[in-house]
């Protein structure tokens, strides 16, 4: 996985807060360590070379005062064997007049004068007064003078050594090296240490965008690993608790939207159901069946099928109205549409034209057969009277039956033909089926009952 610029911001961020004071700690401590080491080393070694320097002198002091050359040359050999960092030991009378030395001395040495301790590179000189001490102890006059501080002790000669500091120093560079590589070290586990710090906690904090990255992304059954998160647990868990409530209000949306989608696509199909079809009689309204009869018709042309209509009138419908009221009138009206869907086939399209006239369109059956069905059903309202309020009411209507005439090439002209048979049926009596001209049906005549 490749953390987003932020992560690896907020990485290095806490790596430098882990790391920096260690460095920073660990560089001071190694640079105190090392200055005050050599300076101390070097202190040490100048302290010695005093002390032998001192030690000499007391001991030269009655071999110079007798000019015992040979007893100042044991001594200076003695002296220079006693440690390996001394290069050279000289024992020199205070006029000059003698000397006597081990070893070679670096370079020319500074003046005999007073106790001195020189650093020179790599070389430590000491220049130590050889005074007559001894001298007043054995002799009760000098010590007396000595004492009061009427007399001075007499300067006999000096002692001068010569040091290698190279040594010390080498070890000191060592000691520096090994302190560096135990600082580099040491920072390299500090680095490695804080990398740790750090990538515990930008490694929850990657884990827990991700998993909110997914869940905002639409995958809400996403869950953060509560164990891996280590310190952000309770965050981790904090997310998942709120990725299960937006899941459980996103299922509980999903529902209800997809009942309201539902409930509106079952009005939506009431609606359409509702305008295509009328609320009294349940049957097509006439928009709704003029568009399928144009179909209808479309394809019985194409295939050269017959095709039919009937169109039929309440007979005296006003006068049920105004004898049983409104109600009857349209319990009349539901009953005989109920009656007519009992005499159609499947293919038939009955229709409430309007008021108390009804249509059927016929498809693939001939004028013939179309005035015979006209006929079933008009025998069949005669035969089934309304009921009304305990009375049984004989509700009639009149029909016009119209063949369709590849000539009429519309709906429209086959109506106006039913139409004008149907008038005629009410004009010759009512109760009756009349065949529209045109088409190939012949007129049939239904008396009056
Ligand atoms: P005809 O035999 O000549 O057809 O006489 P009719 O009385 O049936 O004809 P008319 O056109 O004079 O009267 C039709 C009546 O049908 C008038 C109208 O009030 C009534 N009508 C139309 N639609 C409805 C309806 O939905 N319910 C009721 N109850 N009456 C309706
Ligand atoms: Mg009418
Ligand atoms: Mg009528």
């Amino acid at each position: 996985m490749n953390p987003d610029p932020m992560l690896r911001q907020m990485r290095l961020r806490l790596w430098l807060a882990a790391a920096l004071p260690a460095v920073l700690v660990v560089l001071v401590l190694l640079a105190v360590f090392v200055q005050r080491h050599g300076h101390e080393l070097l202190q040490a070694k100048q302290h010695q070379a005093q002390a032998v320097a001192k030690q000499l002198a007391s001991q030269a002091e009655f071999a110079l005062f007798a000019a015992d050359v040979q007893t100042l040359q044991r001594l200076a050999g003695a002296t220079k064997d006693s440690d390996g960092d001394l290069v050279a030991v000289a024992l020199r009378a205070a006029n000059g007049h003698f000397q006597a030395g081990a070893g070679r001395f670096g370079a020319q040495l500074p003046d005999f004068s007073g106790n001195r301790v020189h650093l020179n590179g790599d070389r430590l000189w000491v220049i130590y007064e050889v005074r007559s001490q001894l001298m007043a102890v054995d002799d009760p006059l000098a010590a007396g003078l000595l004492e009061s501080g009427v007399a001075e002790p007499v300067v006999l000669g000096y002692v001068a050594l010569e040091y290698d500091l190279s040594a010390i120093q080498r070890s000191s560079r060592q000691l520096l090296l090994w302190a560096l590589a135990a600082t580099g070290l040491a920072l390299v586990l500090a680095a490695l240490l804080s990398a740790l710090i750090a990538s515990s906690v930008t490694r929850p904090v990657a884990h827990i965008s991700d998993v909110v990255r997914r869940i905002g992304g639409g995958q809400l059954q996403a869950r953060a690993d509560v164990e891996r998160c280590g310190p952000m647990a309770q965050l981790a868990s904090g997310i998942n608790r709120m990725a299960g409530q937006v899941a459980v209000t996103h299922e509980a949306l999903k529902l209800q939207v997809q009942e309201a989608t539902e409930e509106l696509r079952l009005q939506k199909l009431e609606a359409e159901r509702t305008a295509r079809t009328d609320g009294l009689t349940g049957l097509l309204r006439r928009r709704a069946f003029i568009e399928l009869a144009d179909a209808e018709i479309q394809r019985c042309l194409r295939y050269e099928d017959p095709l039919s209509f009937i169109m039929f009138d309440v007979d005296h419908f006003k006068a049920i109205n105004d004898n049983h009221g409104h109600a009857c009138g349209d319990a009349a009206l539901v009953h005989l549409a109920e009656l007519l869907r009992e005499q159609m086939r499947e293919s038939d399209l009955p229709c409430r034209w309007g008021g108390e006239e009804f249509v059927v369109l016929l498809p693939r059956t001939s004028p013939d057969v179309a005035r015979h069905a006209a006929e079933r059903i008009r025998s069949h309202f005669e035969a089934n009277p309304v009921r009304w309020e305990d009375r049984s009411l004989r509700v009639t209507a009149s029909f016009g039956v119209a063949a369709f005439d590849t000539r009429d090439l519309s709906l429209s002209n086959m109506v106006a033909r039913a139409d004008v048979a149907l008038y005629r049926a009410k004009r010759n009596g009512r109760n009756r089926v009349e065949v529209a001209e045109g088409g190939s049906a012949a007129g049939f005549e239904q008396p009056v009952t």
